[in-house]
């Protein structure tokens, strides 16, 4: 693969840095309106969840709004549902109950009980096009740390 030499803007609206996305995970997911208005070969997405940018141009001047994808992003505020996995459309609700009900401890656990990842095509699903496997480990980092916590707090649910 190779590297585009592109040099790096921050979001035209909040002006903080994004993460670059390929162009072909662009097209696969925006909106039918949308992807008439773009332009230029190499994006990045805006990673602040306050900020209402979606994808947005690094050679153009072209940015795109959250709700002119087909899929919601999970990091912004409001986001509904989140996913944790694109492919299988299986969200983060799916993946807690997977671990708080079904007793899951990996990421392959979850991808047994909820279907992530099956059929895994995330660079046309994915809004950074990267495997959701991250995403479902952060989940279940994240429910360690909270039933730690209830734990030491001697959680009446306990
Ligand atoms: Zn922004």
């Amino acid at each position: 693969m190779t590297r585009e030499k592109n040099k790096f803007k921050n979001c035209p609206e909040c002006n903080l840095p994004g993460i670059i996305v390929k162009k072909e995970t662009v097209i696969s997911l925006l909106s039918e309106d949308a992807i008439i208005r773009i332009s230029g070969d190499s994006f990045a997405l805006c990673m602040n969840p306050d900020c209402d940018i979606s994808y947005y141009g690094l050679d153009s001047n072209i940015s795109f709004k959250c709700d002119e994808m087909n899929v919601p992003l999970w990091f912004k505020r409001n986001a509904h549902p989140i996913y944790a996995c694109y492919c299988s459309k299986v969200t983060k609700d799916d993946v807690i109950n997977a671990i708080r009900k079904e007793g899951a401890m990996t990421v392959q656990d979850i991808n047994r009980i909820t279907g992530s990842m099956k059929n895994s095509d995330c660079s046309h699903h994915n809004p950074l096009g990267k495997c959701c496997h991250k995403m479902i480990q952060d989940i279940i980092d994240e429910e360690k740390m909270s039933s730690n916590n209830c734990f030491n707090l001697t959680c009446p649910l306990s």
